[in-house]
């Protein structure tokens, strides 16, 4: 599987797409999600659709979109003071039942800790023009051509998520994996915020930008951000002088053959029990590919998202909102 088809698809997207994996912060998704709640524009396909109406610091306003219960205004929150939603009566239930869970995460789970997304309101794509720029430096081609340019991009990103911490959708999927017989995670993340919450059983499918390859001896190490961030060329192996690369899959580079089988085993084998998609618009077909097996197979399905994706017409449960509401829910309903 190759990143750089599905890149080419997202820049084709970009004018089109109406939906976008996560906000630059958590009160603009928050925001949004309330905007898309009350929006007449409803997903045609999904079973049960429930919106968060917007949130206060330790409390948030839920309402069901089609339960047909009354109003359904209600409002909680979790031991820890975290936001928490109530979730639609019928999924607490079949979440009572989950032994295994398999987590998928995007850029929106990292937005609502501020690291800006590349889609979405102030995500990268907003200036077309310095979107693609930013892409082109990222790309495998680039890093083999002109490698402090690639590092430069890198430098930059990593500037604007220095101070990034883990938000509560990262602390609700560390309480999922404790509750768990089975767990993995699954994120397009490379900023390795679920590893610094406490995730542990984690695919990073895109890598890790801390993570340093020398191109000429092969030896790993870690540039951890701060330092990251103020790089101006590719720094040079301690080993061996050869230029080192991001630990990441840039676009238009292959998967890694291992992380792909680790997702096959976790996703195709034996499915979990509860398939959880968040903060994504799981536009990849390795994003979407397990969502719909597990639906094939009878799992059960559930996305988070403060705007509809592509998914939405196939889970068995739309939350509309922040990860950092929803999650947190969903852990707590967890035997
Ligand atoms: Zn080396």
């Amino acid at each position: 599987m190759c990143r750089g088809r599905a890149s080419k698809l997202i820049l084709r997207m970009r004018t089109a797409a109406t939906s976008a994996g996560g906000r630059s912060s958590l009160r603009a998704a928050a925001k949004r999600s309330s905007a898309s709640a009350s929006s007449s524009t409803g997903c045609a396909g999904g079973r049960v659709r429930t919106a968060c109406k917007g949130m206060r610091p330790a409390l948030c306003r839920c309402r069901r979109a089609r339960s047909g219960r009354g109003s359904g205004v209600r409002s909680g929150s979790v031991d820890a003071g975290e936001p928490v939603c109530e979730l639609p009566a019928r999924l607490a239930e079949r979440l009572r039942a989950v032994r295994s869970v398999g987590a998928i995460t995007g850029a929106g789970v990292s937005a609502e800790s501020g690291i800006r997304t590349y889609r979405g309101q102030g995500g990268i794509y907003d200036d077309p023009e310095d979107g693609e720029r930013t892409v082109e430096a990222l790309s495998g081609p680039t890093l083999l051509g002109d490698p402090d340019r690639t590092w430069r991009a890198v430098a930059a990103l990593s500037g604007m998520a220095v101070h990034a911490r883990p938000n509560p959708a990262h602390r609700a999927l560390v309480e999922m994996e404790r509750r768990a017989a089975r767990f993995v995670l699954l994120t397009q993340n490379v900023d390795g915020l679920h590893q610094m919450a406490g995730s542990c059983n984690v695919i990073d499918i895109h890598g890790d930008v801390a993570v340093t390859e020398c191109r000429g001896c092969g030896a790993r190490g870690r540039i951890e951000r701060e330092e990251r961030a103020h790089l101006r060329a590719a720094p040079l192996c301690a080993a061996c002088g050869s230029v080192l690369r991001p630990g990441v899959v840039l676009f238009g580079e292959m998967l890694p053959e291992d992380k792909v089988a680790r997702l096959r085993a976790a996703f195709y084998e034996d499915p979990p029990d509860l398939v959880l998609v968040a903060g994504t618009t799981a536009l990849f077909p390795y994003i979407a590919g397990p969502v719909q097996e597990a639906r094939r197979r009878g799992r059960l399905t559930v996305e988070v998202n403060p705007e509809e994706t592509v998914l939405c017409g196939t889970v068995d449960f739309s939350l509309r909102g922040p990860a950092g509401v929803w999650l947190p829910a969903i852990a707590k309903a967890l035997p």
